[in-house]
């Protein structure tokens, strides 16, 4: 495929036409009370589209639908083989359509368009492709009984799944759930962030394409407090999954306790510690990594390295190498295919990330680099790398998911309160070591409270690779076989001979 320049990404943006409704029942639909809300670019503030303003009606009818759907067994009787092949087809034609779908991706929320293909684009296919292709390779089990009796141990699909996703990956965290949850026969109701909607609407054309039968599939954008919360109220729902804040998660949690108990599983936030050890085996890989690991995707990654944690012996040495190597880390027009650094998904955002620097600077921490708005004059949200040094664990900047490009460096002494201090955070989604002793390498990850460690890198793993976190940070898995068990529940059928 040809690599197109800004302008014509910019000479496409132009032609866009951008579907902004409802997708219920096979059909774009506006919402019910007619409502939109303004989607504006975070690149140049222009306005993309009015996007339906979905609510409580809307989740109405659209687990109405799903319901519907999913009792006629179109879907949730299919043959998992069958099945397989729709969702194969599905990952084509996201690949087929993969630079438009960038494109939407990064006109709303402002990542350079380079990694909206290499990455967002080609992983969320590859998440609809593994897992439909993981679906007739799935056994259940034969209990162990007696010889006249024969014990079945079966999974079975939860029923109507509601989906509700966040803004920075927001087609990839979208197609995370779907993957399992459609493979499995679940019908789904997706619910976008109402900072990035265009891309999940865009995909619920293209699920019908594929041959995802009506009502398996809708997409209701809107307000997280309005159709989010009517859904996560809802009684018809089975199961809720959801990427998103720490504090919304725990909010979700307490919808379902007052409304069915439908299951929730939740992907939070992060504060991920990054600890480099003297005996890391190449210090120039790990500051290389330690700058992409802060300012990929402008910091907002939940599994971002936040928290650098240098052993105190290398630390003269390390940090400047690694604000060296964020000197290649530069916020540019997101169209611009070497743009590496991107918009902030909007105003707010950069409000929030400006406030923590400020923050840093206010509680005694050192400004090494960065720390300015960039790029104002072009109407669009943007903020330099940033780096601190002389953080301690108690500061704000060190203790809260700033989801910007803030780095922290924290110094330590010995292994022993570089895990203690990775480990003072209520969150525990990822953490990376670097050193060359095999054992305190393994004994490292091991003392570490966090669903992924990484070591020698930072952000290792792929679809065969369980993610998810400790802690505040969330319960359950996405991607690899563990991430069925949210969409699926466990049937003993126990019969007589
Ligand atoms: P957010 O919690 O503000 O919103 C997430 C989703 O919840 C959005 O769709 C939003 O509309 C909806 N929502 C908001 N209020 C709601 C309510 N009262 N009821 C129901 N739904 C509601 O998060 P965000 O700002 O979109 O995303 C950033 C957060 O996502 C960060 O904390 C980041 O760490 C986290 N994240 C986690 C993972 C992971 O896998 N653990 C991955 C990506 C992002």
């Amino acid at each position: 495929m040809s690599k197109p320049s800004r302008a014509e990404w910019e000479q496409r943006a132009n032609a866009l036409s951008i579907e902004g409704r409802a997708f219920i029942q096979g059909e774009y639909l506006a919402a019910a009370s007619g409502e939109t809300f303004d989607c504006l670019s975070p690149i140049d503030g222009r306005l993309l589209a009015r996007v339906a303003s979905c609510d409580a009606a809307d989740a109405d009818a659209a687990v109405r639908s799903a319901r519907q759907a999913f009792e006629s067994g179109v879907w949730s009787r299919k043959a998992p083989v069958a099945r397989k092949r729709v969702m194969i087809r599905l990952a084509e034609l996201i690949e087929a359509n993969a630079q438009e779908l960038a494109l939407l991706e990064t006109l709303d929320m402002g990542k350079p368009i380079s990694f909206a293909l290499s990455v967002d684009m080609a992983a969320a296919a590859r998440a609809i492709r593994w897992s439909g292709e993981a679906i007739d390779k799935i056994y259940d089990e034969v209990a162990a009984t007696p010889h006249d009796e024969l014990g079945l141990v079966t999974r079975e699909p939860v029923g109507v799944v509601a989906a509700i996703v966040p803004w920075n990956f927001p087609l990839l965290m979208a197609c995370w759930k779907l993957g399992p949850a459609l493979a499995s026969g679940n019908s789904v109701v997706l619910k976008p962030s109402e900072k990035s909607p265009l891309t999940a609407i865009r995909l619920a054309q293209l699920a019908l394409e594929a041959g995802i039968p009506a009502g398996v599939l809708n997409v209701l954008p809107g307000y997280g407090h309005t159709v989010g919360k009517a859904l996560a109220l809802h009684m018809d729902v089975d199961t809720l999954v959801f990427t998103g804040s720490t504090r919304i998660a725990k909010q979700l949690m307490i919808y379902a306790g007052e409304s069915n108990m439908k299951r929730v599983w939740l992907e939070a936030g992060g504060k991920s510690p990054n600890i480099v050890f003297a005996d890391a085996p190449d210090l120039n890989a790990a500051a290389e990594a330690a700058a992409s690991a802060i300012a990929f995707n402008q910091g907002e990654v939940c599994t971002a390295g936040s928290r650098l944690l240098v052993e105190n012996s290398i630390k003269a040495r390390f940090v400047p190498l690694v604000v060296e190597a964020l000197q290649r880390w530069k916020p540019g027009h997101p169209l611009d295919p070497a743009t590496n650094v991107g918009a902030l998904v909007d105003q707010q955002q950069l409000d929030t990330v400006l406030r923590y620097i400020e923050s840093g600077r206010s509680e005694g921490a050192q400004l090494l680099a960065g720390g300015q708005r960039a790029l104002q004059e072009t109407g669009g949200v943007y903020v330099e790398p940033t780096v601190f040094d002389g953080v301690s664990n108690a500061m704000t900047i060190a203790r809260e998911e700033i989801f910007g490009p803030v780095l922290s460096v924290i110094g330590f002494d010995t292994a022993e309160d570089a895990v203690k201090i990775a480990n003072d955070t209520p969150y525990g989604l990822a953490a990376a070591v670097w050193t060359s002793d095999l054992s305190k390498a393994h004994l490292t990850a091991k003392a570490l409270r966090a669903g992924s460690v990484w070591v020698n890198q930072y952000d290792g793993g792929d679809m065969t690779a369980p993610f998810g976190g400790f802690k505040q940070s969330g319960n359950g898995r996405d991607k690899s076989l563990h991430a069925f068990d949210k969409y699926t529940e466990i049937k003993a059928t126990w019969i007589k001979l």
